[in-house]
């Protein structure tokens, strides 16, 4: 009885937290504008996936015959059943949709850009989001720049615009309904069992939070009661897309080589956001569990303020980096500690499996208390129950903030060092990725 009530409590706090940071493009355009391996020459020909997949089949079936045999791998992960393993492909995705259990229904082969916001387009050829995004979330992804701009297979882009085109894909529909409780046919075949008890079926993109968050680093008691919270697999995404633009570079297709980087940075970046890596900041474990249950506080009302951190966070840090990047000169503290290469060559840390739980995510754990405090400090009237912050946020915290409030500018002093931090995660990956590409 008392684990079922508290499992409730738990369910609430993270049903409705589905998305990481708004826009990964914004912070990947910081890491990467001034590196020098990221080229924004345009010399790599587009590739539609199906393209890739039928031209590298001999290649990839051995890939992907190994791809689950890696050393950071979750014990808590579903194993691929047999009638998935990818046996080559001709003419069709649907082996390598279903090897990698991924939304069979997003639209794959359509090749796109995304530019940032108040950044002149290069190519223009626009397209509406709904050729990209998967209908059933298509409502709620309301932080795509506008225009996508098309392009036909062949068309020579920069690897800047590739990665910052890619970095997105994952909320754009391609973690959702995949559980065998989620109405849908694949969701039945791909064997992940039914959706962990905090997700929440009802909301449209509620089925991927368990693919865009972890939680490594609560206390046994948290587990204990909720087990499902080690049921959580962006370790997993990053391994399978860093494995897969690997192998692209190896065998010449530039194109993808950089969209798979891209899939796996969206993961990283998601395990870098404080309120991803950690249940309920400054509550203690023993706490969250027994106190806020003796004492009967509202479970609504735990879960509104939460809610409300999460978004507020997310809410401001989108109006910033939107703000300053659509600038004309756009060089300020902000993009500066996302680029910052100060300290990228000391680091001798080499990147492995481990990386985003080990450093990203224990990193994000360890900034989230003080990260809560700022937050509350300086959003004080959009962090209390009695305020509704919707998913989609009707107010634009960053233009209501008084940038002379010291709670404002201890919050932005706090994110410059996340950025910063950031910055050089995207960096080490990117590198990591791209070592055996000439196109560096
Ligand atoms: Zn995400």
């Amino acid at each position: 009885m008392l684990k079922r009530l508290l499992m409730g409590i738990f369910t609430l706090f993270i049903s409705s937290l589905s998305y990481g940071w708004a826009d990964h493009l914004l912070i990947t355009y910081g890491a990467l504008k001034d590196m020098p391996e990221v080229s924004q020459e345009p010399t790599i020909p587009a590739e539609t996936l199906t393209h890739f997949v039928t031209s590298e089949s001999d290649h990839l079936i051995p890939l992907l015959a190994t791809l689950d045999d890696w050393s950071g791998q979750l014990i808590h992960y579903p194993k691929i059943p047999d009638e998935l393993i990818f046996k080559g492909s001709a003419d069709t995705l649907k082996p390598f949709t279903d090897r990698l259990r991924i939304n069979p229904e997003m639209h794959y082969d359509a090749l796109f850009v995304q530019y940032p916001p108040g950044q002149p387009h290069r190519l223009n050829n626009p397209i509406g989001k709904e050729a990209i995004v998967l209908p059933a979330i298509l409502s709620v992804s309301n932080t795509i720049n506008l225009p996508l701009e098309k392009m036909d297979p062949g068309t020579l882009l920069s690897p800047f615009e590739i990665i910052l085109s890619a970095v997105d894909e994952p909320d754009f529909g391609m973690d959702i309904n995949l559980f065998e409780d989620n109405g849908t046919e694949y969701g039945k075949r791909y064997k992940f069992g039914k959706a962990p008890d905090f997700v929440n079926n009802a909301l449209a993109v509620g089925t991927q939070a368990p693919f865009h968050m972890s939680f490594f680093y609560e206390g046994k008691e948290l587990y204990w009661v909720a087990s499902y919270l080690k049921c959580t697999y962006p370790e997993y995404r990053i391994h399978a897309y860093l494995a897969l633009s690997q192998q692209a570079f190896k065998d010449g297709h530039f194109y993808w080589g950089y969209r798979f980087l891209g899939w796996a940075l969206h993961y990283c970046e998601d395990l870098s956001q404080p309120y991803h890596a950690r249940l309920s900041p400054n509550t203690r474990d023993t706490t969250l569990m027994f106190d806020k249950v003796f004492k009967k506080t509202e479970l609504q009302n735990i879960k509104q303020a939460e809610t409300n951190k999460h978004f507020a966070l997310e809410n401001y840090q989108y109006g910033l980096l939107q703000d300053v990047i659509s600038k004309p000169k756009n060089n300020n503290r902000f993009l500066e500690a996302l680029g910052d290469r100060t300290h990228d060559a000391q680091d001798q840390m080499p990147y492995t499996d481990l990386y985003p739980r080990n450093t990203i995510a224990k990193e994000s754990f360890d900034n989230a208390d003080l990260v809560d405090n700022l937050v509350c400090a300086a959003f004080k009237d959009y962090v209390v129950p009695s305020y509704h912050f919707s998913e989609t946020g009707e107010v634009q915290l960053y233009q209501v903030a008084d940038q002379n409030d010291p709670n404002i500018q201890n919050l932005n002093k706090k994110l410059e060092d996340i950025f910063r931090s950031m910055g050089s995660h995207i960096r080490k990956i990117v590198r990591y990725a791209t070592i055996v590409s000439p196109h560096q």
